[in-house]
């Protein structure tokens, strides 16, 4: 590989160290710091490399917090929801909203009447939920329910976290095109819906996703006659998790993303993207205390206030936390390097956030940092297990404190109906 050439973005800035102090002594430790300046920055800097009139939807299963959501959508994002609470907070920031596709396998009656009443897209994932739609929704054939297909990926992409390894997604080509064929009364296809999979390494990787749900789409539309209105041609946006550093440069995709997709340009259709991390990562940044310093047989472990509960219990969908966590001392910035386990607070050796990581020496009491934990932090977290109160997470604006909100925890009692309860 040739060395990268001088990056030409300017950097991320991020909310003053000062700040950060301030927050975590007012608020007390984990904390999660979200920058809504950094997510607008995001939207400009992924807006800047795709098609003008390309629409961008946000994935809200990376990090649902209203403001943040909120953000993006004053910023022009549409919003890719997959259950009933992540259509309510898209529904529910009062701000400007686009699109909102209701995506994922396996969606009840209940979730299909409540996502068409409130006007969001359907992203239809087989004939089985076309059929439950159909009985879950009065529909009229003079006026049918516009939906899009989804299109599970034939094969895998080059690399990343692939959906081909998921087999629930999606219609396969050849039920896609019988399907489209005979949607069925009451039903019109509008569109084409493909994800080819998260953290695709750089442009050519993501270029090479998206040319081939071009090709997939136009053998379905041929096939099919069915004219693609829209086609969402997923995104796979990188972006480092839990450690320092930015994305790669996806300028190359200005040049390259026209050609790809010209055939679908020729066809009409309106082109959409999705992206999570690639958006929101970079604004967050975790907080987290020193609790103890043990030194273990050569080795030093690091006691802190943040464990799997709190970060990533499943490693930005890579489902463990794998321990390659970055930490940076705020509180003793010049210390010796040292290189150190940090393990969490959780009664479990499985609780570890960095194994053989370097740090200027944390002393108990120093405040540690986090870096690009702004997706996949307390949503994808163990949060329940151990019963430890959540963190709080607080948004910013540069360094203005806007609001702060946490998560809700611990086991509710619900009420048996009688029926059920006689047996
Ligand atoms: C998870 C997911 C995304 C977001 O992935 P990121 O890597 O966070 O950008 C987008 N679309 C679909 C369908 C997904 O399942």
């Amino acid at each position: 590989m040739s060395e990268p050439l001088e990056d030409p973005r300017p950097s991320i800035n991020h909310s003053s160290e000062s700040t950060l102090r301030h927050l975590a002594a007012e608020l007390s430790t984990p904390l999660l710091v979200h920058d809504l300046a950094v997510l607008r920055r995001r939207v400009e800097d992924l807006r800047r490399v795709l098609p003008w009139d390309a629409v961008l939807l946000y994935s809200l299963k990376a990090n649902p917090l209203p403001p943040v959501v909120g953000a993006l959508q004053s910023a022009g994002c549409g919003s890719e929801v997959s259950s009933l609470g992540e259509l309510a907070v898209a529904l529910g920031t009062g701000g400007p909203s686009g699109p909102v596709l209701y995506t994922g396998p396996g969606k009840s009656s209940a979730e299909l009447r409540a996502a068409v009443t409130a006007g969001a897209i359907l992203s239809c994932e087989s004939a089985v939920e076309a059929a439950r739609v159909r009985e879950a929704v009065r529909l009229s054939p003079a006026d049918p329910l516009r939906i899009m297909v989804r299109v599970q990926p034939p094969s895998r992409p080059a690399a990343g976290l692939s959906m081909a390894d998921g087999r629930q997604f999606g219609f396969l080509e050849e039920e896609a095109i019988e399907f489209c064929r005979r949607p069925g009364t009451g039903i019109e296809v509008f569109g084409f819906h493909c994800y080819l999979g998260s953290q695709l390494p750089g442009p050519d990787d993501l270029l090479a996703a998206f040319g081939h749900v071009v090709d997939v789409v136009q053998r379905i539309t041929a096939e099919s006659g069915v004219r693609p209105g829209v086609v969402d041609v997923g995104g796979g946006f990188p972006w480092p998790y839990a450690a320092p550093g930015e994305g790669p440069d996806l300028t190359p995709l200005m040049a390259g993303l026209p050609q790809v997709l010209a055939p679908l340009a020729a066809a009409g259709a309106e082109i959409w993207f999705e992206s999570g991390r690639g958006l929101v990562a970079a604004a967050g940044r975790l907080l987290t205390t020193v609790r103890d310093v043990k030194h273990r047989a050569g080795a030093t472990v690091v006691v802190v206030d943040a464990g799997v509960n709190v970060l990533g219990g499943m490693s930005g969908i890579g489902r463990v936390l794998r321990p390659s966590t970055r930490l940076r001392n705020l509180s003793n910035p010049d210390g010796a390097s040292v290189t150190v386990d940090v393990v969490g607070p959780l009664c479990t050796p499985l609780d570890r956030l960095a194994v053989n990581s370097t740090v200027a020496e944390p002393r108990v009491g120093d405040l540690l940092c986090v870096e690009n934990v702004g997706a996949y932090a307390t949503t994808a977290a163990l949060s329940a297990f151990l019963s430890r109160p959540p963190a709080v997470e607080v948004v910013v604006d540069g360094d203005q404190v806007v609001e702060a909100w946490t998560l809700a925890s611990g086991h509710l009692p619900v009420t048996i109906p009688a029926p059920a309860r006689a047996g």
